[in-house]
């Protein structure tokens, strides 16, 4: 392959998805029909808790995450899983179908699920869409902006002059100067070429 880096030009969004007892920061959605109830579609990392949950659930809503949102939405629901935290506690949210909206988001779609189909990494989920409100008429985050600014807007802290590899597609964190070459991310498992170097934000 020439440059895969081409696909990153590909338009997505970031977005945080919910479902009953769980959410995490998805970036592929598209509308793939039309009418009053389109269908969405969403991929789902495989190995996030978040895809058991929907594999047992109805519905899932999506909080559409705008430009200037507070980056600690992404890295709570991004960068951690419900396995090990109440992502609820932090960040403030309220129900619709009895689901959890970002309240710092530009709106939000509730979908009910109808098909899925499992990929090597990922599924993708299609859904109707039987629910959706606009809460801020403002510009969205889009996933190139967020690749971008990931520095500011996801905090890695460092000891002084620590190098922190910060994994591109879950954000786990490994502090050290070199990856191991058989480095494997323990959260997601993709390899060492998918993780970039962070300067890290010095204590
Ligand atoms: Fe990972």
């Amino acid at each position: 392959m020439k440059n895969k880096k081409i696909t990153r030009k590909i338009t997505q969004g970031v977005y945080v998805l919910t479902t009953n007892n769980g959410g995490c920061v998805v970036d592929a959605v598209s509308q793939i029909s039309a009418g009053d109830n389109p269908l969405i579609s969403v991929a789902v990392m495989k190995r996030n808790y978040t895809n058991e949950l929907l594999k047992n659930n109805k519905l899932f809503a999506l909080s559409v995450i705008g430009k200037d949102a507070n980056p600690e939405i992404i890295t709570t629901f991004g960068m951690n899983s419900m396995r090990d935290i109440n992502k609820f506690e932090s960040i403030s949210t309220f129900e619709v179908e009895g689901l959890n909206i970002i309240e710092d988001s530009l709106g939000y779609m509730v979908c009910e699920i109808i098909d899925s189909i499992d990929n090597d990494t990922h599924t993708l989920f299609i859904g109707r869409l039987v629910e959706a409100d606009v809460i801020k008429d403002e510009e969205a985050m889009s996933y190139q902006y967020y690749q971008e600014h990931k520095d500011e807007l996801v905090k890695v802290t460092t000891n002084n002059g620590e190098t922190a590899w910060v994994c591109t597609i879950c954000g786990y964190v490994y502090y050290g100067e070199e990856l191991p070459d058989d480095f494997k991310c323990p959260k997601c498992g993709v390899d060492k070429s998918l993780f970039e170097k962070s300067r890290g934000n010095y204590e």
